[in-house]
């Protein structure tokens, strides 16, 4: 059954056309700003992801301030689409803005330990009981580093990926096999890659779909691999949940192989307190993350085993040269400012209530979509995981990213955001759902879903 019939698909392009206007004409200033900066920044942004996710013009914004944000032409919109995680607690909360105040007054980068690491660090080993963790700026620098340590604790080279995956910028994980689908069927054992401008691929990669144990083990049993990086839910193609059995069965399968499971919980950390790791109670050698647990000022975590901080101790970098040191660090990681403000955010803010508050307007969102589907007649799902949602046009939930990209349709995504975006609602990226944020409330949820059943009423009424 097609996910959306010949006559959706006309209604929601006459939809789009109409509201993409409507949209350009509200944002002159943006216009006129992305305009100038063409001749400064490649496409008028500073950094492409600007640009490249929303297929409309690039807003500029002013300020944010709780759960909404503010253009430079005055327009305000309720933010679900979070930063993909990265502004999950909101703008400009007080208590943050007060803790980045009195940081600045002491210093925000010192290039020596300062205080907070340490309670950083207990917390998150509440979340994810890993006793031992590090700091960088992104989640992408957490995963190269998680990484260099398996490969040098296993004295080897491979790694395992999910297809559907995203884990950052790195070098490593951005190939897939030649569908995407990691169907090796397919004659999939040839890794692509997803971007350009990497190098050669990386030795020993494998990546296979999501919830298929018997090819993850395949793999696994060659005892090449250094690590299994994985998120324990998959939140960059929709949201693809873990079978009973998968997760506990992929840790078995490294302990067998003597691989090391890898659990990156860069967005399954704001779905629900303690993750994936917490949610699915696993035992994972690495835990990764970063985005918005410093409220926004940039931070990456890695958290380890007590075996795997021996040996990372044992190399620490000797400026003399006599040890030969693991290639960490870098010269603004653990800065005091980030540090000051993960403190702050994860003891006070952040709490297991609020997480388990945010987890319910979660499932007002998820309920809210399946039930505004079913007043239409439209046979979708709603992903749901804790405080995540999303869209799945289709009746069945995704067991892997194939079924998952089945479920996405651009031009459903793309119409749905411009439509809430001219009303005030700024809608998820298509890769992921909308999210309900530590500065949301229940108004605000029913809010989105009052503006989605219109926008379906149009959709259904006009095709
Ligand atoms: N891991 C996951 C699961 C992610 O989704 C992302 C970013 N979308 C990253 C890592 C990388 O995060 P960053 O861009 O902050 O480095």
């Amino acid at each position: 059954k097609p996910r959306l019939t010949d006559a959706h698909r006309r209604a929601l392009a006459r939809i789009r056309e109409r509201e993409d206007a409507a949209f350009r004409a509200r944002v002159p200033t943006s216009l006129a700003m992305t305009a100038r900066a063409r001749s400064t920044m490649p496409g008028g942004v500073p950094t492409p992801w600007m640009a490249g996710f929303y297929r409309t013009p690039v807003l500029w914004l002013s300020h944010g301030s709780g759960p909404v944000f503010t253009d430079v032409d005055g327009n305000r919109y309720l933010d679900f689409n979070l930063g993909d995680m990265s502004t999950a607690l909101g703008y400009a909360h007080p208590r943050l803005t007060e803790t980045i105040a009195a940081q600045a007054a002491r210093g925000v980068q010192l290039f020596l330990p300062s205080e907070p690491a340490t309670a950083v660090c207990e917390q998150l080993r509440l979340r994810f009981t890993l006793p031992q963790w590090q700091f960088t700026l992104s989640a992408s620098t957490a995963n190269t580093e998680a990484l260099r340590i398996a490969r040098v604790a296993t004295g080897r080279q491979g790694v395992l990926l999910f297809a559907g995956k995203y884990h950052g910028q790195l070098q490593e994980t951005l190939w897939t096999t030649d569908d995407g689908s990691g169907d090796e069927s397919a004659g999939a054992d040839a890794l692509v890659p997803e971007q350009t401008g990497l190098g050669a691929p990386p030795p020993e990669l494998a990546v296979v779909a999501f919830n298929d144990l018997a090819a993850a083990e395949q793999v696994l049993d060659r005892r090449r691999c250094a690590a299994v990086l994985v998120e324990g839910v998959l939140t960059n193609c929709g949201t693809v949940l873990p079978e009973p059995g998968f997760l506990p069965g992929l840790r078995e399968a490294c302990t067998r192989t003597g691989t090391l499971l890898v659990m990156d919980e860069t967005h399954t950390q704001f779905d629900h307190y303690g993750g994936a790791v917490a949610h699915y109670d696993l035992s994972p050698d690495l835990v990764t993350g970063g985005k918005g647990i410093a409220g926004g000022i940039p931070i990456g975590t890695y958290g380890m085993t007590d075996a795997l901080a021996e040996l990372v101790d044992a190399a620490l970098a000797d400026e003399l040269g006599e040890t030969v040191g693991l290639a960490l660090g870098g010269t603004l990681f653990a800065n005091a400012l980030s540090l000051a403000c993960a403190d702050v955010v994860l003891t006070e803010l952040m709490t297991p209530a609020e997480h388990e508050r945010i987890g319910r307007l979660g499932t007002r969102l998820s309920d809210g979509i399946e039930a505004a589907a079913r007043a239409h007649e439209l046979p979708w799902r709603a992903h749901r995981f804790g405080a995540r949602s999303g869209y799945c046009l289709q009746p069945e939930l995704p067991r892997d990213a194939r079924e998952a990209h089945t479920g996405i349709d651009p031009l459903f995504s793309d119409t749905r955001r411009v439509y809430l975006a001219n009303r005030g609602v700024w809608d998820a990226i298509s890769s992921a759902g909308p999210h309900a944020g530590f500065a949301h409330d229940e108004a605000d949820i029913d809010l989105y879903l009052g503006l989605l059943g219109a926008f379906l009423d149009e959709l259904c009424d006009s095709s």
